[in-house]
């Protein structure tokens, strides 16, 4: 049996301090950044599927990934010698309340890998119980973790940051779970994902330390992160944290601008869900827009206010980094730097947003007026059910010298009703297509070249909900090709690949209000 080479490190636990206590007991932990756990082992663990491109990038080779020691390894059975896994302590706003400490309540960091000046985490989900587990078991089911595994992978080829999947195994447990939180507990395949990222610290590893008036800490895990993550700040004392603090607002803001160009609603948009290197993590009951609707949220928990809509989440973003401001307020002890910053988020969003908008259209000029052009559009894509991603994926096809109604045939396939589209309807799209023509003959780009362009940012194949959903149906009964074709269909999704056309689709009649397709709950 092959052995795995693996040179990790241990560079968070050998730089900031260790919870004293080494049991593994739910409590309250103060003074520390993480506690030491070990992943609680598994009965009967199987490899579904690992990333060959996230292997590679770690250097993990073919034949260790199919090793038994691979399996073991990433499902929490073997701890590699000398590597101490450990559970992060943090808290974080939830649906806009303090809600205390949090921590990494069923994941577990491995160990590091440091690869041409790049640190990889590798961190287990579901492997077990741990000091921050609160009341929960710290596991996973298999649903859940496919959605993970596929969709971070499918963001990453769509070119938005994100965390990546090593891999999925089954744990060979049973996990019980309330899908519909409505009292029908029932039994589930547990699971356990590999995922990997710089860190994993989030915005709320720095709320715990204010909240609880611990300075000393706080010091010390930005000065951690900023000299690990952020080794272009070369400034010193006060200064350093305020360039950090605005390092970490672009890279949140670009990461945003990219959700808004793809369609991608996180659902769950807690301080304990952003990344301090802004990238999407905790894919829970994330969706993709289907039809164009400013107002959708996956996340049925969030039905009644919709903080996390799709609509919202350049705002909440914002909100985010006034939670972080706060949390590194004590080491400056400045308002105005911060407020500086946050004040720039909302010009640069807009700014960055309406220039993504305008060539998602095909304009690559710059002109102030397109944005009542988009505005209008954002209108008449929710007045009919509108395909977001068949919509602007077709308007590629329209040369400059098209007719308006050439733009409306093609703007037709992406209608969910095109039987119910009113005169007075037809009239505004009329309208919008002659303004958008005259626009594009603005332009002075071939009709090739800005096809090519467009299609470039606007994908063809995302992971929809209900295709996550049939990987899901068919994996619960041992039958992975679906889920095995959707990797491969999202490792290109700008491309055309007429072999995987029938995914370029509509979302089916049956999927519109189906639990996994556009209804999800937190239960994971
Ligand atoms: P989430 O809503 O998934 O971001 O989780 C919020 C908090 O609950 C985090 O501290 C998680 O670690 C914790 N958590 C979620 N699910 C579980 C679980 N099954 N077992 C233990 N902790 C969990
Ligand atoms: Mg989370």
């Amino acid at each position: 049996m092959s052995q795995m080479k693996i040179d990790f490190k241990s560079i968070f636990t050998a730089n900031l301090p260790a919870d004293s206590n080494e049991t593994n007991q739910v409590r309250q932990v103060f003074n520390a950044c993480y506690s030491y756990v070990n992943p609680t082992p598994t009965s009967n663990p199987k490899l579904i599927h690992y990333s060959k491109k996230v292997a590679d990038l770690i250097g993990i080779t073919e034949e260790e990934a199919n090793s038994n020691e691979f399996l073991e390894v990433f499902s929490g059975n073997k701890i590699l010698e000398n590597s101490k896994p450990f559970a992060m302590c943090y808290g974080g706003h939830q649906f806009g309340h303090w809600a205390g400490q949090l921590g990494d309540g069923r994941a577990i960091n491995l160990f590091e890998i440091e690869k041409e000046n790049s640190i990889y985490t590798l961190q287990l989900k579901g492997a077990g119980k741990t000091p921050y587990s609160r009341t929960a078991d710290g596991l996973a089911v298999l649903r859940s973790s496919i959605r993970e595994h596929l969709c971070s992978e499918a963001m990453f080829h769509l070119g938005v940051p994100t965390t990546r999947s090593l891999s999925l195994s089954l744990s060979g447990e049973q996990v019980l779970r309330d899908v519909l939180y409505d009292g029908n507990p029932a039994y589930e395949k547990g699971a356990i994902v590999c995922r990997v990222a710089p860190s994993f610290i989030r915005f709320g590893n720095f709320e715990i330390f204010s909240a609880r008036n611990d300075i000393q800490n706080l010091k010390l895990l930005a000065d951690y992160t900023i000299k690990h993550y952020y080794k272009e700040i070369e400034v010193e004392g006060k200064e350093k944290y305020i360039h950090f603090f605005e390092l970490v607002a672009n890279k949140t803001l670009e990461m945003i601008v990219h959700w808004q160009r793809v369609g991608f609603v996180h659902g769950v948009m807690n301080t304990d869900n952003m990344s301090i290197h802004g990238i999407t993590i905790d894919y829970g009951p994330y969706g993709w827009l289907e039809d164009y609707d400013t107002n959708w949220t996956p996340n049925t928990t969030d039905r009644e206010y919709k903080r996390y809509r799709f609509g919202n989440q350049p705002e909440i973003a914002l909100w985010n980094l006034y939670q972080l401001a706060n949390s590194i307020y004590p080491l400056v002890n400045e308002a105005a730097p911060f407020e500086k910053v946050l004040s720039n988020f909302k010009d640069n969003f807009e700014e960055r947003y309406f220039t993504m908008m305008s060539n998602k259209l095909g304009f690559f000029k710059t002109n102030r007026k397109d944005k009542k052009l988009i505005i209008e559009l954002e209108q008449l894509l929710q007045v009919t059910e509108t395909d977001m991603t068949i919509f602007f994926r077709e308007l590629s096809f329209i040369k400059k010298d098209y007719s308006t109604g050439c733009g409306i045939s093609i703007a037709n396939n992406s209608f969910y009703k095109p039987n119910e589209l009113t005169k007075p309807i037809l009239k505004e799209w009329e309208k919008w297509f002659k303004k958008y023509l005259l626009r594009l003959n603005e332009e002075t780009i071939s009709d090739e070249e800005k096809k090519s362009k467009m299609n470039r940012l606007n994908p063809k194949y995302v992971l929809r909900n209900y295709m996550a959903q049939l990987a899901i149906d068919a994996a619960e009964n041992e039958d992975y090709s679906v889920l095995n074709e959707l990797v491969e269909l999202l490792k290109k999704p700008y491309d055309e690949q007429p072999e995987f056309e029938k995914w370029y689709a509509k979302r089916p009649d049956w999927a519109r209000e189906k639990v996994g397709c556009s209804m999800l709950s937190c239960s994971s």
